[in-house]
């Protein structure tokens, strides 16, 4: 308790804050080598040929300097040379990697020197990410899903690497006819890849067998790539060039990269960032046992300064040095409000204004332990933050097919929708009881995502008595055209996890951060097999970007929503005030029986039907009355 408030103390902050530098340095004859642990000691340098196994071949004592900080100068350009550092606090010594490191070992518990220049793959300085376009529609995906399903036409050697994301001409068994991996997600017309966690996590053993999988949620070294997606993760090298050569490739491809952060928890409390100053980084119960509002046994204390700085640092330094395009805070719920403000600016500041896209889950998945009067990032507080910092709404997401349960309906399952609920949906959250966002800038529209079910699976839950996950069962397919149709109206940038496109199922499972790749990977030939699915979000994406007055993202979006009613028994339709090429929109949602819905006056082109969302591309048109099918959408422009 005593030490909890000294690291929270002003004095601790003005005693130690550092802002120099930290990690190693080359420099022209020596390597430099600095960590900060103030409460160190004795700090002791080791240096290895080799990223794992033999004995240090040289061993170095740092020399205690200004705020905390251990500095050891050794002769010679020392790239390619591996480190870690053992501290001594309160008479423990610990063995710990570099937080600061860029590049590691197999397995990340040597750091390594890297010459990052030398990791820049060809053109590298030339890379540059594709404009925005009209509207944000973010894929979510892992990298070892992307490639990983023997069907999809890989390379054995790419299978489940980043080396898939830079192929371009594969196809389904390499028939030469159905695209698969880029190929298909150029043909999809999404505009964003979210990346599942690409630094290096603890919980897959580098050195092991293809058939382990994790998410990747559990940190170990925060500036370095994962090595399991490397061809080679036993020199820290390969993995970086790896890591930006698709980047550069996404890039090349017109997708702009969202990286999933995960700075609110650690692998284990037994980290870095805690073998070298114990216990400062970490919030603590009263009681002195880590807070846990991560649900994975510790939460970051990312209300103290040099905490705040490391995340800092570490968001620049992706985006300056792999050229991300935006970040997605994982719990950002457990990250402290001035955090995510300085973020903001720092990469406002280097990038310019709003460049660097910035969103995150706006929750914490338990109470957390901050320093008292800590301003935390969760839905309540939402309002309060630039709008240029964006986060999930689990209320469209509930509303359309329901909540946490697994038998929670939403609209398109039998769960009813209030005309006031879809209004809040259609116009980005913005409005209305226990809305979140102050404009649909903020704003990130989905309904699903890596955590809990697919869309599908929740859909074959709550329809098909049968639970046939597999089975493509036309009432599932009706019920995910309709989720899909709703979605992109609802202003907002659009999100959805890999897959949702084809139905993509893990048979039911809820939670499948470590379940088998085999699961877990994007199935191919399932792709293809929902190609009409597909085709159905590939309208309505390219439908989307031609809807201005759904793209809208002001802070009087909303006001574009008028008329919202029920039409019938699970029938609701909206008018929405669009502009461009269809002045007006009327948006009709059937969750339904089949029935025959009344139009305001005048003619409307059909733009997407139950069934067929190209519509827009010939002059079909309608007035006074329509019939709706069971279970279907109907979007008209006018
Ligand atoms: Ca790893």
């Amino acid at each position: 308790m005593e030490q909890q408030k000294w690291f929270d103390s002003p004095e601790f902050e003005a005693e130690f804050h550092w802002d120099g530098p930290l990690g190693a340095e080359l420099c022209r004859e020596e390597t430099v080598f600095r960590l900060w642990a103030p409460t160190a000691q004795s700090v002791e340098l080791s240096l290895y040929r080799q990223g794992t196994g033999e004995e240090a071949a040289q061993t170095h004592s740092c020399l205690r300097q200004e705020k905390g900080v251990w500095v050891c100068r050794v002769q010679g350009h020392l790239a390619g040379w591996y480190y870690n550092y053992a501290v001594t606090v309160d008479g423990v010594t610990r063995r710990t990697a570099d937080p600061y490191a860029v590049a590691c070992g197999c397995n990340g518990s040597r750091s390594m020197v890297a010459d990052l220049r030398s990791t820049d793959p060809e053109g590298w300085d030339d890379d540059r990410s594709p404009a925005r376009q009209p509207e944000d529609i973010i894929w979510e995906c892992h990298v070892k899903d992307f490639s990983y399903d023997v069907h999809g036409g890989f390379d054995e050697a790419d299978r489940g690497k980043f080396t898939a994301l830079c192929r371009r001409g594969t196809t389904l068994d390499g028939d030469g006819v159905h695209p698969t991996g880029l190929d298909y997600l150029r043909h999809l017309g999404v505009t964003h890849v979210q990346l599942l966690p690409v630094y290096d996590y603890g919980s897959v053993d580098e050195s092991g067998s293809e058939s382990q999988f994790n998410w990747g949620y559990d940190p170990v070294n925060y500036n370095v790539p994962e090595g399991s997606y490397s061809t080679d993760p036993h020199h820290g090298e390969v993995r970086i060039r790896e890591l930006k050569q698709a980047v550069a490739s996404l890039h090349q491809n017109g997708f702009r990269v969202i990286m999933d952060v995960v700075y609110n928890h650690t692998y284990s409390l037994d980290s870095w960032l805690f073998r070298t100053v114990p216990w400062y980084f970490y919030r603590q119960k009263p009681d002195g046992s880590p807070s846990n509002g991560s649900g994975c046994g510790n939460d970051l204390a990312t209300e103290r300064s040099m905490v705040r700085r490391y995340i800092r640092d570490s968001v620049r330094y992706w985006a300056r040095e792999y050229h991300m395009d935006g970040f997605r805070f994982d719990l950002m719920g457990l990250l402290d409000a001035p955090l995510m403000e300085q973020i903001r600016q720092d990469l406002d500041l280097e990038f310019g204004p709003g460049v660097k896209q910035i969103y995150g889950e706006p929750w914490s998945a338990d109470e957390t332990f901050a320093r008292p009067g800590t301003r935390l990032c969760g839905k309540d507080r939402l309002k309060q933050l630039p709008q240029s910092i964006g986060a999930f709404c689990d209320k469209t997401r509930d509303a359309v097919k329901g909540g946490l349960g697994q038998l929670d309906r939403g609209f398109v399952n039998g769960g009813g929708l209030e005309p006031a609920a879809l209004r809040q949906c259609l116009g980005g959250c913005t409005r209305g009881p226990g809305s979140m966002f102050q404009s649909p800038e903020q704003a990130i529209s989905y309904l699903s995502c890596h955590d809990d079910w697919t869309l599908w699976d929740r859909l074959v839950y709550t329809l098909d008595p049968e639970r046939a996950f597999p089975d493509l069962k036309p009432q599932v397919l009706r019920a995910n055209r309709l989720a899909a149709a709703m979605l992109f109206c609802c202003q907002g940038h659009l999100f959805f996890l890999s897959g949702e496109e084809f139905g993509r199922t893990k048979l039911g499972e809820k939670n499948s951060f470590r379940s088998s790749p085999r699961l877990n990977r994007l199935d191919w030939t399932r792709a293809w097999q929902a190609e009409e699915l597909v085709d159905y979000y590939r309208g309505l994406i390219a439908l989307r970007k031609q809807l201005p007055g759904l793209c809208d993202k002001s802070i009087t979006a909303a006001d574009r929503v008028r008329s919202v009613e029920l039409l019938g028994p699970d029938c609701v339709g909206a008018q929405v005030e669009n502009g461009g090429r269809w002045k007006t929109l009327y948006l009709l949602f059937n969750a339904g029986e089949a029935q025959t819905v009344k139009l305001p006056g005048g003619q409307w082109q059909i733009l997407a039907n139950g069934t067929n969302s190209f519509r827009w591309q010939q002059e079909a048109l309608c007035s006074a009355e329509v019939r709706m099918p069971a279970s279907s959408a109907l979007l008209l422009g006018r």
